[in-house]
């Protein structure tokens, strides 16, 4: 419907494919986040219950960036006309990547930055902490050297994890089928959340010490709590345990203590450019 709104699709059909949207880092307020003389949608609204992927994403302009915000904890914008409000959903993954700083040599034994540290805090410092702290998984990706290139994938292979991540979805179908608004952990709230996510008595206690060591937010409180749900999903376990707690909190440690990938890892490969650190947030149902 959206699609068709923008005028996106040809003889009046309908997608029935989940979206998969890159705008470019040069794209307008309007492009993004929708508007223009007749309001329409922008990418928000086009990666409804798909991804939004948002590669060099400290190039956005701040005030974009910014506005991210009410989508991604609401799953709706507001799009204001002179004489018109139009409100668009907007649910959608958020994958964002940049490099660790300006000139992305940052951590390159090889071609080291001049300008380290202060390069990359100059950087990823144009992503502000309130819009960091609803990134639910950051990742380090180190650069891979082109003979490692060539070792064998000893990872577990992706039909292999597709059939783990569609039990996840399963288990999450039946636990929150007579749960209204909620299909998935990442609508989980309040007491819904409370009731399913809570962990064990010694997952409750590190989680605790995790919040008080490094400062969690409410949200971010949450959001790790979300996260070790559904990491406990794709463990097949029907509680969440200590280990899916310490697990979910690593993936949330504070910028320059992001989380290691293997070095010889094909997904870092495939991500490396000549380093990234890819983020992804989850508000799609
Ligand atoms: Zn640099």
């Amino acid at each position: 419907m959206i699609h068709s709104l923008a005028g996106l699709l040809d003889e009046g059909g309908i997608s029935r494919e989940r979206p998969f949207r890159e705008p470019h880092s040069t794209a307008s307020m309007a492009a993004i986040i929708g508007g223009g003389r007749s309001a329409k949608p922008g990418e928000v609204s086009l990666a409804h219950n798909g991804v939004l992927f948002m590669d060099e994403f400290p190039e956005f302009p701040r005030h974009v960036l910014e506005t991210l915000r009410q989508p991604i904890e609401t799953g709706e914008v507001m799009v204001a006309r002179a004489n018109a409000h139009v409100k668009y959903p907007s649910r959608f993954m958020l994958i964002a990547a940049a490099n660790p700083c300006r000139c992305g040599y940052m951590s390159d034994p090889a071609r080291a930055c001049a300008r380290a540290p202060e390069c990359g805090a100059d950087y990823l410092g144009r992503i502000s902490g309130p819009l960091l702290d609803r990134f639910d998984l950051r990742v380090d990706v180190p650069p891979v050297a082109y003979r490692d290139l060539e070792l064998p994938c000893d990872s577990e292979p992706s039909a292999e994890v597709a059939r783990r991540i569609a039990a996840a979805r399963d288990r999450q179908a039946t636990r929150y089928a007579e749960t209204l608004h909620c299909t998935v952990n990442a609508d989980a709230e309040g007491s819904v959340l409370q009731k399913f996510a809570t962990p064990s008595l010694d997952g409750q206690a590190l989680l605790l010490e995790i919040a008080e060591r490094f400062g969690l937010t409410a949200r971010g409180y949450h959001r790790v709590m979300r996260v070790a749900r559904t990491i406990a999903d794709l463990a097949g376990s029907e509680a969440v345990e200590r280990a899916h707690i310490a697990e979910a909190a690593s993936f949330r440690l504070p910028t320059g203590q992001i989380r290691s990938q293997p070095r010889n890892s094909r997904k870092a490969a495939a991500a490396a450019q000549p380093e990234k650190m890819a983020m992804a947030n989850d508000s799609r149902p």
